[in-house]
């Protein structure tokens, strides 16, 4: 029973951790470090063998933790990191999350975390109204965009696969160019066969073409991007969407990125038309403030959701026959932690006027450093963003130049950005999602590259 309980030395433990998540958590800008990556057998060597018979007692774990480990690790909520799409958690909401993790709440089951599942619904509604989704909508929160991207797959395959009675061959799942690479790896975990339609955003015409050339009836469902990961473009939904009902094809649309832009008002305009689509996600872990790893996942239709997810089993009667509002039953996914829950609490505590404004602050420094770049002698800004990412190229650079560059800034902590590319040529893009994020660190930034 020693591992069971709570002695000495686990309490030592408990305040240490507490200081460490404290410190960690009010680490401002100077005081946060972008990090150092650090080889596996560096790695290796550092920790030395750990996992032993006897245990080597917390403290020592968790001081290999904090000193060797966690500095291994990039600061993701860095104002420096600018690359892929990186996070900056409210401190509410990771504290929040150090609280949820010390319960065990089981919160696939109504029946069992009803509570937290009550608290995850009040964010799904919200989330389902700025979409302008109907009353009725609903979902839960998965892991990721990857999983939310799949369920909702999978959901609309089914779907259509009852509303037509038949299954064809092979399911086709028709998305843009510049859709996410999940799309394409759920669509093969799903074994759908991928349309992706060229062009520099999806549009009614060239849905409503892919989908008549294909076939409705072998259609699972047209996937919109709403944010694009690498240039933060928006599709046309409303074109898109009217395609698709004409057509009664589901309609997802991947905001896992960009949705949080629904908060908006100078971008909320480009997603009209999504109040018509069947499904969406958006990853709070992105855009929304919160720590790793939630996706909100929401249908118009729930039940589409849940006759796809749903799992059967005698031990799980209890659950499934309650008529009870159980999470699990929406995505791929039983067992799961109460994923949504560092949001709501940051929600709840700062309101939904605090998100609009950091939004819009990330915004608005993607505009400016437009406005910077197109004043740059030495560097080319590729497009106006739609969002936040900023993309643009230094000419008479190529790869190696770039990842140079690139390897020079994250060894001298300034920031993290990494090249990557469009239409296959090499690009640099910055995505602000971070509201410390100033414009003279991006200054700073773009001098270096002069
Ligand atoms: C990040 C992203 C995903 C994948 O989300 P994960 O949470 O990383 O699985 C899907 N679509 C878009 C548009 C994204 O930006």
């Amino acid at each position: 029973m020693r591992m069971h309980s709570y002695d000495d030395e686990v309490d030592q433990f408990a305040t240490a951790v507490f200081d460490w998540a404290r410190r960690r958590a009010s680490e401002d800008l100077t005081g946060l470090e972008l990090g150092t990556p650090r080889s596996a057998a560096e790695l290796a060597e550092a920790t030395g063998p750990m996992i032993t018979a006897g245990g080597v007692g917390p403290m020592e774990a968790l001081r290999v933790f904090t000193d060797v480990l966690e500095p291994a690790c990039l600061s993701i909520d860095h104002p420096g990191f600018l690359a892929f799409v990186p996070q900056a958690p409210t401190e509410v909401a990771i504290l929040a999350d150090l609280a949820v993790s010390a319960t065990s709440i089981y919160s696939g089951s109504f029946l069992e975390g009803g509570g937290v599942v009550h608290a995850e619904n009040q964010v799904l509604s919200w989330l389902a109204g700025l979409a302008g989704f109907p009353d009725t909508a609903g979902g839960c929160f998965v892991q990721g965009g990857t999983n939310g991207n799949l369920s909702a797959i999978v959901a609309a395959r089914q779907d259509a696969e009852r509303r037509r009675g038949a299954r064809p061959p092979r399911w086709t799942i028709i998305c843009g160019a510049e859709a996410h690479a999940s799309v394409a790896e759920m669509a093969r975990v799903a074994d759908a066969h991928v349309v992706t339609v060229a062009g520099d955003r999806l549009t009614g015409p060239a849905v409503a073409a892919a989908i008549d050339e294909v076939g409705a009836a072998n259609v699972a469902a047209v996937v919109a991007t709403a944010g694009s990961t690498n240039l933060g473009r928006v599709d046309d939904l409303a074109g898109v969407s009217a395609a698709c009902r004409e057509r009664e094809v589901w309609l997802h649309v991947d905001g896992a990125y960009g949705l949080a832009g629904l908060l908006a008002p100078s971008v909320r305009g480009r997603f009209a038309g999504l109040e018509h689509a069947d499904s969406f996600i958006v990853d709070p872990h992105k855009w929304l403030f919160a720590p790793f790893d939630v996706c909100a996942l929401v249908y118009r239709d729930p039940a589409a959701g849940r006759a796809a997810h749903t799992q059967h089993g005698q031990y799980l009667d209890v659950l499934t026959e309650s008529g009870d509002w159980n999470p699990s039953d929406f995505g791929v996914q039983l067992s799961r932690r109460a994923r949504g829950m560092p949001l709501w609490f940051s929600l709840v505590a700062h309101g939904t006027d605090a998100y609009a404004e950091a939004i819009e602050t990330n915004l608005a420094l993607a505009r400016r450093t437009a406005e910077l770049l197109e004043a740059s002698p030495h560097l080319e800004l590729l497009e106006q963003p739609e969002l936040s990412v900023v993309a643009f190229t230094r000419p008479g650079w190529g790869e190696p130049e770039y990842t140079a560059w690139s390897e020079a800034r994250l060894k001298d902590g300034q920031c993290f950005v990494v090249p990557s590319k469009h239409k296959g040529t090499p690009i640099l893009r910055l995505c602000f999602i971070n509201p410390r994020t100033t414009e003279e660190q991006v200054q700073a930034i773009l001098d270096t590259l002069a």
